[in-house]
């Protein structure tokens, strides 16, 4: 269980409870940057994952998030087949306001110090064009614009593996694997919902979205045929299927007493606020949770794929493979009324200790 890292008394507890090998503090006074990289794990590679950039309240919420990040990385990066580690970042201050050219280069150099240990990406907050800035400070960061021989926004990847496990997740509840007619609740229309509606659409869904700014819900609800719902309300739908597109933590004590959904699959990270207590709740309320870093990866196969020089074969071929590989997982929990997050967590560490155990 993860413990909120405010409770405890020094920042190397946290680490040691989730196993992080570093965690780098940045700050440059000119730019106003204050951003934390998170390193968990470097067995299968470098370590991959997206920087975000949200408005904190404090440095302990930033902390928080970014040790579960990347300790989610390394399973995502594990369960996706990669030969990558796990490793994030946080960006504190509000990307409407505070990002510009100057903070995102001055991160790049802190990026570049690392060596190669850290591979950034987009998350939360960031885009492909930033991406451009950090570049000309490091090498390593990935998810460029393809005018610089990138792959692009990683969001579209994510949006169909996420659909993937969807649907992965409708065979195990459902025995097949359509999402007609079904209502889903999509929480967060931003770069990765506004695209996974498209294909529940396409899908004949009943869409009920809600998002924190409302120019975008505005905005996706004049261009879709979805209704729109606010912030509270989402929880409250009567659907089949909740799909958390926008920050984590959202399956907690109180949207567990009201959700009265089949199926909880999403691409927000780090969705269970407590993976042991709210990952037994969904088996004890017969909800099938989809583990958000097993279908989640979508994003980080290209951005890999990019880095590596894979290629857009190499990445659709691997975001198919999330249909397949949540659907043993999701089958296990299923069968042996197990915590969903735990089975995940293993298939994870299967990979890794094995991995670890030839070098
Ligand atoms: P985004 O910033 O483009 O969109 C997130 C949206 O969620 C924003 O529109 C924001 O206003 C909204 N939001 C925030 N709090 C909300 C709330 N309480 N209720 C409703 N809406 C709220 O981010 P994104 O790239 O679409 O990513 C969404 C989630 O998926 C994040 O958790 C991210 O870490 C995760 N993720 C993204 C990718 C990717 O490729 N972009 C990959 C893996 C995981």
């Amino acid at each position: 269980m993860i413990k909120e890292v405010k409770e405890k008394e020094s920042v190397f507890e946290s680490l040691s409870d989730l196993g992080h090998e570093q965690v780098v503090y940045c700050h440059d006074k000119a730019s106003g940057l204050k951003a934390i990289i998170g390193v968990h794990n470097t067995v299968l590679g470098p370590a991959v994952g997206g920087t975000r950039m949200w408005m904190y309240e404090n440095e302990a919420q930033a902390l928080h998030d970014v040790l579960r990040l990347s300790r989610g990385m390394t399973f995502k990066n594990a369960v996706a087949g990669l030969n990558a580690g796990g490793g994030k970042a946080v960006i504190i201050g509000d990307a409407r306001k505070h990002k510009n050219e100057s903070l995102l280069r001055a991160f790049g150099n802190f990026i570049e110090n690392l060596n190669g240990k850290y591979i950034t990406a987009e998350d939360v907050g960031m885009t492909a064009r930033d991406m451009e800035f950090i570049k000309m400070q490091t090498d390593y960061v990935s998810g460029l614009p393809d005018y610089l021989g990138g792959l692009g926004d990683p969001s579209p990847h994510t949006a169909y593996g996420t659909y993937m496990g969807m649907k992965a997740a409708a065979k195990v509840a459902y025995g097949k694997d359509s999402l007609e007619g079904k209502k889903v609740t999509v929480q967060g229309v931003g770069s990765v919902g506004k695209m996974l509606i498209e294909y529940l659409i396409k899908e004949n869904c009943e869409v009920f979205v809600s998002d924190y700014y409302q120019d975008r819900l505005q905005e996706v609800a004049n261009q879709h045929k979805v209704t729109a719902v606010g912030l509270e309300e989402i929880y409250d739908v009567e659907a089949d299927i909740y799909s958390p597109c926008a920050l984590g933590a959202t399956i907690n004590d109180d949207s567990l007493s009201r959700l009265k959904c089949d199926i909880i699959v999403g691409c927000a990270n780090n969705q269970l606020e407590d993976e042991e207590k709210h990952g037994d709740q969904c088996i004890d309320k017969n909800i099938i949770y989809a583990p958000d870093f097993v279908v989640n990866s979508g994003g980080v196969i290209n951005v890999y794929s990019e880095f590596m020089g894979g290629g857009e074969k190499w990445t659709q071929a691997y975001t198919e493979m999330i249909y397949d590989k949540s659907l043993k997982i999701l089958q296990t929990s299923y069968n042996e009324r197990k915590n969903s997050q735990q089975v995940a967590i293993e298939s994870a560490m299967e990979r890794i200790n094995s991995i670890a155990s030839i070098h």
